[in-house]
């Protein structure tokens, strides 16, 4: 079969095969992906609206004991940069982000080994008694090590959470879900089955996730297969991921180094992913670590979101990368894409049209 014949099919509704992703991956044309990618794309929003949201990554600590190959953010916890950061600091980068017209913050941390739950549980009531934010926060690696440190199961870990605060749970820590690919980046890092079965409780117990992928490590094209298969199989089951964001590896500062994905493979993937993930509705462009010309241009393959307008983003940062933008840069980015920018919340609906 051409590729032609199965961007066609897959127009007409039919749901694309692994196999069949690995022959486009090889074959298609990146244009005929990416017309493809946009009118599936815009058959799910015709309204012609780009959305972003505005928020705040808080990072509590960078004591990890995970250490993973790729990580540039993490430290020991005798290091003299080790830090767990305290109350009236959050409340501080908070109260900033809120003046600033977030939504939502997302507060991700290293795996410290005396964080149990009542730090959470704390931390995300006292800031549910104070702000009116969203708490779009902890990875299920946290999530499987707070339970650990806590006696308690993974389960038990997210209905306490959410009892607390926690409204939604970011999809960090996915990296790639294959285990060849995972023992040999983060080999203390939970395996694929815990990560999938972490998110399907949440699903569960009504908190919605997003799936993350992050490409281009030690990964091949197979690897991401099995990364897309496994999301795609579990939404049909849940439909709890509100999004696929895809990120590219970032070589720096890091034990595993090695080079960076193109960004015309990035964008080949992005538009094979909103082509393969059917039962996905959003798919995130990422400026953080493409830029943002590709982030522009990942409009162009499928992506209706650009994610965030950050005031702070630690993790990255340290691998080197220093991309950032405002809400203004994000409107024009959007604008000059020939498409209508609009700022959303956790859930996407719409806040606000520019
Ligand atoms: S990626 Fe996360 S889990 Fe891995 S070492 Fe860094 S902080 Fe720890």
């Amino acid at each position: 079969m051409k590729p032609g014949v199965i961007l066609a099919e897959i127009l007409e509704g039919r749901r694309i095969s692994g196999e069949e992703f690995l022959f486009l991956y090889q074959e298609a044309d990146l244009l005929a992906l990416a017309r493809a990618a946009v009118t599936i794309r815009d058959r799910r929003f015709p309204n012609d609206l780009i959305t972003f949201i505005i928020d705040r990554n808080i990072n509590y600590t960078n004591v990890c004991s995970c250490r993973c190959k790729f990580c540039a953010f993490y430290r020991e916890a005798t290091s003299p940069d080790a830090y767990v950061m305290g109350k009236e600091e959050l409340f501080r980068k908070i109260e900033e982000a809120v003046n600033a017209g977030a939504t939502q913050v997302m507060i991700q941390g290293g795996l410290h080994p005396e964080l149990g739950i009542d730090y959470f549980t704390d931390m995300f009531s006292s800031i549910k008694r104070k702000y009116d934010i969203t708490i779009h926060s902890l990875t299920a690696p946290e999530i499987v090590h707070i339970a650990g440190v806590s006696g308690l199961t993974t389960r038990e870990t997210l209905q306490r959470l959410a009892a607390a605060g926690l409204d939604s749970l970011p999809g960090g820590g996915a990296e790639v879900l294959h285990d060849e690919v995972r023992t040999r980046i983060s080999p203390n890092k939970i395996r694929t089955a815990e990560w999938l079965r972490v998110m399907q409780e949440a699903h569960e117990i009504g908190l919605k996730t997003t799936a993350t992928m992050m490409m281009g490590s030690l990964d091949t094209v197979e690897h991401r297969l099995a990364h897309l298969e496994a999301i795609r199989e579990l939404q049909d089951k849940t439909g709890g991921f509100r999004a696929f964001i895809m990120w590219t590896y970032q070589p720096g500062n890091n034990e595993l180094m090695g080079s960076k994905v193109t960004s015309l493979e990035y964008l080949r993937m992005l538009a094979l992913s909103r082509l393969y993930l059917d039962n996905f509705a959003h798919v995130q462009g990422s400026w953080v670590t493409q830029g943002k010309q590709i982030g522009q241009l990942s409009i162009f393959f499928g992506a209706d979101d650009l994610g965030s307008v950050m005031l702070e983003e630690n993790v990255v940062r340290a691998a080197g990368l220093a991309y950032k933008a405002s809400k203004e840069e994000i409107i024009d980015l959007i604008r000059k894409a020939g498409k209508t920018p609009a700022q959303r919340d956790t859930a996407y609906n719409i806040l606000k049209i520019f």
